[in-house]
Order: C-alpha cells, then structure tokens, then sequence
C-alpha cells in the first residue's frame, strides 16, 4: 500500500497496535537496489508489518551536493516492496514532512544533533550538518511509524552509529537492526549514487574495495600497525581518484585507532569526479 500522508501512516499503524502487531520500519531515500531488499528482507522475516519509507531529505544535503538530479524512481520502488512483502510505502511529499518551507532552516525547525564527537569526523568533516538533517528525519519517521525495529545498513555505518547513540542518548524505544553491506561480484558495495558511474567509473570505483579487502588480508596475516597496514593502499590510487578519508576507528565511539584490533572499521570515502562513494569493512 503507496500512502503519502503522516495520517494516513499513524491510522494504519494504530490498527496494528491494536492488534498486538509488531512493526519494522526500513527508512531509505528511493532508488531501491538488493542492498534495501536485504534490509526489508530482514524487517519482513523478524516483524509482522513492515513500513518502507522512500524520502529524499532535503535536510541532510549540503549547499552543492546531488538533492536535485538524486534518482527517484518511486513506481519501480513501490513494485520492488510489494514483491518483498512490503505492507506500507511511506513516501511523502518534502512539505508533509517539513510544512514550512522556511521550517528548512535550522533558524526555525527543531533539529536532533548528534554529539560533535561522532559528526566532526569521516563523512561529517565533508558534509557538515549532513547527520543532524538524518537524526532529524529519522526521529520524525520513529514517531510517525513508532516502529520495534528498525534496520539500517552497515554500508553507512557512521550513520549508524550515530543512530544507535541516538537512540540510546534519547531513551527512543526501538532496537536498531543492523544489516551488512551487500556488494556486487566485482566488491563494489550497492549504493543508489552507482547510477551516476559510467562503465569506466565503475572500473575505477573497485579501487575502494580493493583497498578494504588488501588491508583486512594484511590484518588477518597479523599486520595491526594503522601507518603499515595504510601504505599498500595508495597503490590502488591513480589520477582518477580523490581520495576523501581512509581512516582506522572504533566500531562503537569512533575514536581513532593507531593500532588496529578486532573492533576496528576501516572507513574510506573518495571522489570518482564528482560522485563520491564511501565504504567500511570491520576487521573482527
Ligand atoms: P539510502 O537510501 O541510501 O539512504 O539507504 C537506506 C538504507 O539502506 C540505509 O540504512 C543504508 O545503509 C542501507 N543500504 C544502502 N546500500 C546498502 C548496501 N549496499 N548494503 C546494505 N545496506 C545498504
């Protein structure tokens, strides 16, 4: 079922209740490929309703980034989730979810801010304010669906550790599932911004997994020093590659690592012109 209102949500959703129903909620922004279906998959196997939400968030993009030519292809979306067992489609229009267009700037919308310590580093050092505009819209979609779980993929795993402390931080009552990366053959994890790769790009683009998978073998070898287990990497780098972050970090506060241990992520973000990609591997 394809609904667009936050009423037509919370009457649904209040049926349920009434029932005794459990409910997942798998927030994702559209453009679903299998790393969603997995995480529906998930929410459709553990609860006995699920809710998709498909929501461009105008608040976690920066001034310059993609919010305009972001894929949106809701009708393949609403087909992908029905096929999956899906029971809602949330997909709401910008202004249902922010009412006022001036409600846009944090002059006059009430944001959720995760601590400085998890956002002033990775993806948040790039995207400033990029994890206040998700805290924000994910906290509006849990009081929408008021779901027991919600899943988010360990492909974004800043976000989900930000998301974990948030909900821990605000007593919020709902376990967060997460789910792994799901990657093509090639290593290249799924993401919707893989539409703006040419074929070469992509070719390009495997540099990232290639470079994940070099430093776990190394590590799995018994290499733990971060600076020796870095330096293969740039070999994987050429001309094509702007290399935004590889960094070694805790899989739980995200403090920096020197010396890598089973509780490590292994984050890197790099630009392929001007699509940016992120990935991780935990070295346990
Ligand atoms: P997005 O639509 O990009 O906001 O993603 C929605 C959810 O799907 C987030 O929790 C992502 O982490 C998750 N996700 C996206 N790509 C993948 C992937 N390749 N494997 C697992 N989860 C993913």
């Amino acid at each position: 079922m394809l609904l667009h209102t936050i009423a037509e949500v919370r009457e649904k959703v209040k049926e349920w209740k009434r029932e005794g129903l459990t409910v997942g909620l798998v927030p994702t922004m559209g453009a679903l490929h299998n790393g969603h279906l997995s995480l529906i998959k998930k929410s459709v196997e553990k609860c006995d309703r699920t809710v998709v939400s498909v929501f461009v968030n105008p608040i976690q993009f920066c001034p310059g980034e993609d919010l305009d030519k972001y894929p949106r292809t809701l009708d393949e979306d609403e087909k992908l989730c029905n096929a999956a067992g899906v029971d809602i489609v949330f997909a709401p229009s910008p202004t249902e979810m922010y009412p006022d267009a001036q409600m846009l700037s944090n002059d006059f919308l009430t944001y959720v801010i995760p601590p400085f310590f998890y956002t002033n580093k990775l993806c948040g050092k790039f995207r400033v304010g990029h994890f206040d505009g998700v805290c924000t819209v994910v906290n509006k979609l849990f009081n929408i669906v008021q779901p027991d779980f919600a899943f988010f993929g360990e492909k974004d795993r800043q976000q989900l550790i930000i998301l974990k402390k948030m909900v821990k931080d605000l007593n919020i009552p709902v376990e967060v599932i997460p789910c792994p990366i799901v990657r093509e053959e090639s290593g290249l994890a799924l993401s919707s911004r893989n539409k703006y790769l040419s074929g070469e790009d992509k070719v390009q683009a495997l540099a990232l997994s290639k470079i994940l998978f070099n430093i776990k073998a190394c590590y799995n070898k018994g290499i733990k020093d971060v600076k020796a287990l870095t330096e293969t990497a740039y070999s994987y780098l050429n001309e094509n590659h702007s290399l935004e972050y590889l960094e070694f970090r805790d899989a739980d506060n995200l403090e920096e690592k020197k010396i890598a241990d089973d509780n490590t992520i292994v984050f890197i973000a790099l630009k392929i012109g001007d699509v940016r990609l992120i990935d991780n591997i935990a070295l346990a």
